[in-house]
């Protein structure tokens, strides 16, 4: 299963992979099928990137961060501002591809 990073909140509930609900935010994914899922930073890690390892939890609060900005800028700004925003932000193809597709501009 490949899941994708939507954005990250303040905790509204338990981790929906190992229970833990003494968590200060949820990572928001989705999963193949487009279903959301609230994990906690770790499980995030561990979903996204294979491993439950401090390197994973930061690379994916990381960009749960960036993708929220963006949805928040989205609310102030143009699609095209918000597009040209993440392209000069990002230096890889796909992931840029993959922001865009994370905040619903693709
Ligand atoms: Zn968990």
């Amino acid at each position: 299963m490949e899941y994708k990073i939507k954005g990250i909140i303040s905790a509204e509930r338990a981790c929906e992979c190992c229970g833990n609900n003494r968590l200060e935010r949820n990572v928001v994914l989705a999963d193949e099928n487009g279903e959301l899922m609230y994990v906690g930073s770790d499980c995030a890690g561990k979903l996204v990137h294979g491993a439950k390892k401090a390197s994973n939890t930061k690379a994916v609060v990381k960009e749960a961060e960036f993708v929220s900005k963006c949805r928040e800028l989205l609310t102030k700004y143009s699609h095209a501002e918000v597009k040209e925003y993440i392209g000069r932000m990002t230096t890889n193809g796909q992931r840029y591809l993959d922001r865009l597709a994370a905040v619903g501009l693709s």
